[in-house]
């Protein structure tokens, strides 16, 4: 099957080049992109001939956007204006404590079909019971990187531990053609003892695969960290042996210049969460110094329940702001450098940068458009006073995007999706969450 994505405003999004071929086309055969040029030259590309055309007049085609950091969820928007710890005792654990696979399931459904329909092609789940968001990511046909919440901490051990993660690996490593894999997922420095980091690192280096955790989210989280271990909790990681190019790292908002370039120089990738540490209050992660260390970044939603939906052309403009008003810099968040985090860069924090995260021949076909039509997004200008980059950060939303592609496979088209059900996955998440509130208040009762 060959599609011509034709006539648009294509964002190629290579490494280093803030440029669009205004007007251009993309030209998908099978689950590759094989030729990205200008119009004409597409139209009598010979491998165009029996292609499908879809008319992207009027808009953006870019890279699909990878969210470096979610956890699956369903209890937005029910405990809101607390602070982290209180907030993660009182609400968020016993929740975990609650949950069961059937629950998860209907969670993770929920959650990858919201980011598809908003133009999110690949994400990177913190869950649990994840056999059923492998299953979730293989129906609806996303790319899907899955990590356990693991811990281990007395307290904390109603998580999911090495063991599951290790079930998982076996029966998911590489899953649905390659687009779903297993990573090692470590809930958090707190909850996690230092044999489990011991055996986290076994786990990698047996399945040759990556690792997920947080860090460096609060400012409480330093100080305990430098009290029980004379070390902050990267200076940590370094110690324990988890920093590495295959080790992606959420939040990072209070480093020392030294814990930046432990990150630096191990090569670990950071997955930043803009809308999560401003709603939080958490602080704001020094993204600028990050990327002049030379710091793979991604851009993470976090959680359905900090955030509180799953945006990223939303988070790419938060994440711009947040920039310029912690650094007083207007020059900082530009454009095509956020939209570089969501597409690129995202992609090569999640070792994937070989297979997509630019539009180039030879990549897999994982492609949206966003639509520039809307009142909000007008006037489309182009050459000289060009403004497409700016209204994809500071004017579009996800409900802008028309279609989506992944592995060449046409997922979403002109806002409808083709590989779900939007009022059955709502039914299912809202039958879900109240069973999972009945669960949880019986748990509350029992503490
Ligand atoms: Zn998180």
């Amino acid at each position: 099957m060959t599609t011509l994505i034709r006539n648009g405003i294509v964002f190629p999004m290579v490494p280093n080049v803030a440029d669009a071929l205004d007007p251009g086309s993309v030209l998908i055969d099978g689950d590759h992109i094989v030729a990205v040029g200008a119009v004409d030259e597409l139209d009598v590309d010979p491998r165009a001939t029996d292609a499908e055309i879809v008319d992207a007049t009027d808009h953006a085609v870019l890279p699909g956007l990878h969210n470096c950091h979610l956890h699956s969820g369903l209890l937005r928007g029910t405990a809101e204006s607390m602070s982290l710890w209180d907030w993660l005792k009182a609400y968020v654990d016993p929740a975990h404590k609650a949950l069961t696979p059937e629950i998860a399931r209907a969670a993770s459904m929920q959650c990858y079909a919201e980011g598809l329909l908003a133009g999110t092609t690949s994400v990177m789940d913190m869950w649990r019971f994840m056999e059923g968001s492998a299953d979730v990511a293989a129906e609806l046909g996303l790319r899907a990187t899955l990590v356990p919440y693991v811990a281990d901490e007395a307290g904390f051990d109603y998580f999911e531990s090495i063991a599951s993660n290790r079930r998982l690996l076996e029966s998911h490593a590489v899953a649905a053609d390659g687009r779903v894999r297993t990573w090692v997922g470590l809930e958090h420095l707190m909850y996690c003892t230092r044999e489990c980091f011991a055996q986290a690192v076994e786990l990698m280096d047996e399945f040759g695969t990556g690792l997920h955790t947080h860090s460096s989210e609060s400012i409480w989280e330093v100080e305990e960290s430098l009290k029980r271990w004379g070390r902050r909790p990267i200076e940590v990681f370094y110690d324990r042996g988890i920093l590495g190019p295959r080790t992606v790292v959420a939040h990072c908002v209070w480093l020392s210049d030294r814990e930046i370039e432990l990150l630096a120089q191990t090569g670990t990738a950071v997955a930043h969460c803009p809308t999560s540490n401003m709603k939080l209050a958490s602080g704001a992660a020094r993204v600028g110094d990050l990327r002049r260390a030379g710091v793979r970044v991604g851009i993470g939603s976090d959680g359905e329940k900090e955030n509180n939906n799953l945006d990223l052309i939303e988070e790419m403009k938060v994440a711009s702001l947040l920039q310029k008003v912690t650094t007083l810099d207007p020059t900082t968040g530009d454009p095509w450098d956020v939209l570089a985090l969501a597409t690129s860069e995202g992609a090569a924090a999640l070792g994937l940068a070989e297979t997509t995260g630019t539009l180039q021949p030879g990549k897999r076909a994982d492609v949206i458009t966003v639509s520039m039509r809307g009142l909000h997004t007008t006037p489309i200008m182009h050459g000289e006073l060009f403004n497409v980059a700016a209204h994809l950060v500071f004017s579009a939303s996800g409900r802008d995007v028309r279609d989506v592609w992944v592995d060449g496979r046409p997922l979403v088209r002109d806002g409808r999706a083709l590989t779900f059900d939007v009022d059955r996955v709502r039914a299912e998440a809202q039958l879900a969450a109240e069973e999972l509130f009945e669960r949880r208040a019986k748990v509350l009762e029992s503490m």
